[in-house]
């Protein structure tokens, strides 16, 4: 059965001040959605919501995944359903390596469906690893470093689309926005992105700029204003965005800009 991420009708504030005003969406694996929108707009704490940051309050709504009510859930809880975020400042754990990591998540989630699972054999896990890593041709010494320390823009997003690739998610969102990704690491998470999409991984990929829509074409393409997705559509809104903006859309909603 396919799985959705359903987002039904939700409303969450940031200390007391409401941000989503009422989001509806539905990612179905298989399919690559964008969300676009001004800065203040609320895509990253859709994500943050999403993922489960206690600093965000649910006020009303519901996000449904794979048929479980995902705001119940722990964050790893969700992670192990196969919910997957990527952020835009990942944290850095000095001492651990990437592949340390990655096999502890590995081991978690098999844990989860047996509990009495040994783990992963070293073999195995590698076999895994430079396949995944040979695929997005990602250089073998990059695993035995320590997980984001030192890290590069590029570095980070590279760790970020192998453990999407080793995790093997059923729904992935890859909040981009404001990080000032240079044009390296915006190739490197495209890149990344179109390799491992396919009919059992749904991506949303959160941007405020549209030059990550010439590397990924999207089939479906939504704008969020004031915590609300006013549009919705396919590659051609991401044409009209370049070609006009989002001044025309402001002044649909009635929305005065702060920033664009
Ligand atoms: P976007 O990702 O679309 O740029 P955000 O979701 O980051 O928008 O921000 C939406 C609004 O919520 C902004 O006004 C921002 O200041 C506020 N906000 C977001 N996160 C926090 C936070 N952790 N604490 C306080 N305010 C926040
Ligand atoms: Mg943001």
């Amino acid at each position: 059965m396919v799985a959705a991420l359903e987002i039904r009708n939700l409303h969450a504030s940031v200390e007391g001040t409401p941000i989503l005003k009422g989001v509806n969406l539905t990612i179905k694996q298989g399919e690559t959605h964008a969300l676009m929108g001004p800065n203040g707009s609320g895509k990253s704490t859709l994500a943050n919501v999403l993922m489960g940051n206690p600093a965000y309050t649910v006020d009303s709504g519901q996000v449904i995944f794979d048929g479980v009510d995902l705001l119940e859930l722990e964050p790893d809880a969700r992670s192990r359903l196969g919910l997957f975020m990527a952020f835009q400042y990942p944290v850095a754990i000095p001492g651990v390596t990437l592949a340390n990591f990655l096999r502890s998540a590995i081991n978690a989630r098999r844990r989860d469906v047996d509990p009495a699972d040994k783990g992963i054999s070293i073999p195995e896990f590698r076999r895994l690893l430079m396949d995944k890593m040979n695929y997005l041709e990602i250089s073998p010494d990059f695993a035995s470093r320590y997980l984001n320390d030192g890290f590069s823009g590029g570095e980070k997003k590279r760790a970020e689309i192998l453990q999407m690739a080793v995790l093997q998610p059923k729904i992935a969102i890859l909040d981009e926005t404001d990080s000032g990704l240079d044009i390296d690491a915006l190739r490197i998470v495209a890149g990344g992105v179109n390799r491992l999409v396919g009919p059992d991984l749904g991506v949303l990929v959160i941007t405020h700029y549209k030059r990550i829509l010439d590397y990924i074409r999207p089939q479906y393409i939504h704008i969020m204003m004031d915590g609300r997705i006013v549009e919705s559509g396919g590659p051609e809104l991401a044409d009209q965005l370049e070609a006009e903006g989002y001044k025309p859309i402001f002044e649909k909603y009635g929305i005065v800009p702060t920033e664009e």
